[in-house]
C-alpha cells in the first residue's frame, strides 16, 4: 500500500530564529534562519521539498518503486531510501563506486549513508564511475528496468520541474517582510524554487557548494525571475571539500546558536553570509533569512575522512 500522507500532510510548521549574536552590537542589520532542518532527520530540509511533488506523482502513476542515483554519501540518497520506507515504495539507489560493493558488509559497516538506505530497505546498485557517467543512455534505464522492473526515476540529487515546484513552497507569508533569502547552491533546485517562490522586493543570494559555471544556466532552466545572484567565493575549493577555517566555523556557530550546520552545504553558505555581513555587503536595514537546508546526516561520513586525514572534526 502506498500512502504518501506523510509528504501531503502540512504539519511541518517550519521555525524562523533569529541569529541575534551572528551581528555586531548595534547593528540595523536583521538575520534569521528557518530551520528547514528541522522537517525530519532523514527527510530533510530541502529534500524533503525535492521529493514531495515527485512522490506523488509516482503514486499517481501507480509505481511502486522509486529509483534514483547519487554517491556514497549523498544526503539525497538517504531521503529517498526514508522517503520510500515511511510511503510503502520500493527504492533503488543506483551508487557512484563499483569497489564499494565489493565487499558489502565492509561498505555498510563504514558508511552510515549507505547504511541508513540498505537498513531502510534500498537496494544498492553499484556502479562504476564511468558507467554513472553514461547513465543518462536509454540502454542503462533498459538494464536497470530488466533487474528492477518498472520504477518511478528521481534524478540525481532530485532536481525537476516537481522538485522545483516543492521548493517554492520554503518560502510563505512568514518569509514576506525579508529582503533577501540566502541558501546553499548544489545543482540549483532548490534556489530554482525559491526564487519562484520569492517576491518581487526580495533577492535571492546562493552560494554554490562547488565550482560550477554551469550554475546559472541550470537556474535559467526553470526559472524566468532575475531577482537573484550567486557568490561563488565559497565552495572551499569544491562540492565536499572543508577546511580547518571551515569546521571550526560550524562547531563555533553550533556553540552560539545551538544550531548544527552540514560541512557540505550549510556550513558554506552561513560562512559566505557571515562573512558578507562582516565586510558590509549589505545596507543598513537589510532583513536577512538563510535556509537551514538540512543535510546532517552527512556529518558522520565526513567526520569519517577528516579523522583519517588527522585533522579536526565537527562537534
Ligand atoms: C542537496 C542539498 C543542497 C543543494 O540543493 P540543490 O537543489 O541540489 O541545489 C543544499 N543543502 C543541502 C543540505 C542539501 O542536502
Amino acid at each position: 500500500m502506498i500512502d504518501v500522507s506523510f509528504f501531503e500532510n502540512d504539519l511541518y510548521s517550519v521555525e524562523i530564529q533569529k541569529l541575534e549574536k551572528l551581528l555586531k552590537p548595534n547593528s540595523s542589520i536583521e538575520v534569521a534562519i528557518k530551520r528547514e532542518d528541522l522537517i525530519h532527520d532523514r527527510v530533510s530540509g530541502n529534500k524533503f521539498r525535492k521529493l514531495k511533488y515527485n512522490v506523488i506523482e509516482a503514486k499517481n502513476q501507480k509505481q511502486e518503486t522509486l529509483l534514483t542515483f547519487g554517491g556514497a554519501f549523498s544526503n539525497h540518497i538517504a531521503a529517498v531510501a526514508k522517503a520510500g520506507e515511511l510511503c510503502g515504495f520500493e527504492t533503488v539507489g543506483v551508487i557512484r563506486g563499483k569497489e564499494l560493493g565489493d565487499n558489502l558488509l565492509q561498505t555498510l559497516q563504514q558508511n552510515e549513508t549507505l547504511k541508513f538506505a540498505n537498513a531502510c530497505g534500498m537496494k544498492l546498485h553499484f556502479v562504476s564511475r564511468s558507467e554513472y557517467r553514461e547513465k543518462h543512455a536509454a540502454s542503462f534505464y533498459e538494464n536497470l528496468k530488466v533487474e528492477y522492473g518498472d520504477f518511478y526515476l528521481i534524478p540525481e540529487g532530485g532536481t525537476n520541474n516537481l522538485a522545483v515546484k516543492g521548493c517554492a513552497e520554503i518560502l510563505n507569508s512568514d518569509t514576506s517582510s525579508y529582503d533577501v533569502i540566502a541558501c546553499a547552491v548544489g545543482t540549483g533546485g532548490t534556489i530554482a524554487g525559491i526564487i519562484e517562490g520569492s517576491l518581487s522586493h526580495q533577492k535571492v543570494l546562493g552560494f554554490p557548494a562547488l565550482k560550477g559555471d554551469f550554475l546559472k544556466e541550470e537556474i535559467k532552466m526553470y526559472t524566468s525571475k532575475t531577482n537573484w545572484d550567486l557568490i561563488n567565493d565559497y565552495h572551499f575549493g569544491g562540492y565536499a571539500k572543508v577546511n580547518s577555517a571551515l569546521i571550526s566555523f560550524i562547531n563555533s556557530f553550533k556553540e552560539k546558536h545551538n544550531i548544527q550546520l552540514d560541512p557540505v552545504y550549510t556550513g558554506k553558505m552561513m560562512y559566505g553570509l557571515t562573512e558578507l555581513i562582516e565586510n558590509g555587503f549589505f545596507s543598513e536595514n537589510t532583513r536577512i533569512l538563510a535556509v537551514h537546508t538540512g543535510g546532517l546526516q552527512g556529518i558522520s561520513g565526513m567526520n569519517e575522512k577528516l579523522k583519517r586525514k588527522g585533522q579536526s572534526l565537527i562537534v
